[in-house]
């Protein structure tokens, strides 16, 4: 059946849309703020008029047949519900979003959580593309850490799509309190925004001259990217670095015990962090799990980075239309 389908990655700050075509290739894109202040009748609203915008620009006789849209939290896979979206106003708790859209778009409409998206992206058009029969786990290490797990090519998403947060798991155990309750997890620890802390308190207490040399004092402008560029000269900024990168190591590794996937993908802003990241994540596996030979298991980066999210609400596009 020929036809269009439409990608859409809802975000704290942006919504993203892409129209593509049946072979996955990306025909057209746009991004527009999301407003989430408004609620989510506007946010759908304007949603629904970029992928009219958008498909309208490209091929007005080809049909939209089929939407996927990554979102930021919980959401009910069977409905197209959403049950709880924790970075966005009133939390969109019960809002028949897939309802909402189908009715006004005319064709099947499918969520699930954005980074569980970003996994199934990365299955059909990144890494699993050549191979179809993966066994993979993706982190996506930013704000927050969001992870997905696939395998043998299929996602893997327990009952309530929620299997696959891999970035709650303890690590240590009287650890830093997390956003989710718990004590210690990896997103306590090593997120994009506990880096960019550990290296602000470095900065202030004059221990990272490099670092405050390169943002000039401007603790706003502190990322993983930012420590990454002066790592060499500041040595506790690339210890900092490395202690996240261990931490993300000792997640990869409890993952393999379990799995013992083909691959271990880092995605996110944090895996900006390049070959000093993969490397410790790689190391820590095989000091860490000993119960059989870890040497097949690859750790990369996601080889569509940004992009993930959108690609795997195409994906998942293709799923509504055709399942
Ligand atoms: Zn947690």
């Amino acid at each position: 059946m020929t036809g269009l389908y439409a990608g859409v990655d809802l975000g704290g700050t942006t919504i993203k849309v892409a129209i593509a075509a049946a072979d996955g290739d990306i025909l057209a894109q746009d991004q527009v703020s999301t407003s989430s202040h408004l609620g989510p009748s506007a946010v759908l609203n304007s949603m629904g008029d970029v992928i009219g915008r958008l498909k309208s620009q490209i091929a007005a006789t080809s049909p939209l047949i089929g939407v996927g849209i990554g979102v930021p939290g919980l959401v009910d896979i069977e409905t197209g519900t959403t049950k709880f979206l924790p970075n966005l106003p009133t939390q969109w708790r019960n809002i028949p979003v897939g309802a909402i859209l189908q009715q006004r778009l005319g064709c099947p409409v499918r969520l699930l959580n954005d980074v569980r998206a970003a996994t199934l992206g990365e299955l059909r058009f990144g890494h699993g593309k050549r191979e179809p029969q993966l066994t993979m786990a993706f982190f996506s290490i930013g704000t927050g850490v969001g992870g997905g797990v696939a395998l043998k090519g299929d996602l893997w998403l327990g009952p309530l799509g929620a299997a696959g947060e891999l970035g709650h798991q303890t690590i240590v155990p009287d650890g830093p309190r997390c956003g989710c309750g718990n004590r210690g997890c990896l997103e306590a620890l090593a997120s994009g925004t506990a880096i960019a802390a550990q290296g602000v308190r470095l900065m202030r207490s004059g221990l990272a001259p490099a670092l405050h040399a390169l943002v000039d004092g401007n603790a706003d402008r502190v990322t993983t990217r930012e420590m990454t560029a002066v790592a060499d000269q500041d040595p506790l900024v690339h210890e900092a670095l490395v202690d996240a990168a261990i931490a993300i190591g000792i997640a990869a590794a409890n993952v393999v015990t379990i799995l013992h996937p083909d691959l271990i993908v880092l995605g996110g802003g944090v895996a900006e962090m390049g070959t000093l990241l993969t490397d410790t994540v790689q190391d820590v596996i095989t000091c860490r799990v000993g119960m059989f030979p870890t040497d097949q298991v690859r750790v990369e980066r996601s080889l569509l980075g940004e992009q993930a999210g959108l690609c795997g609400a195409v994906a998942l596009a293709m799923k509504a239309a055709h399942t």
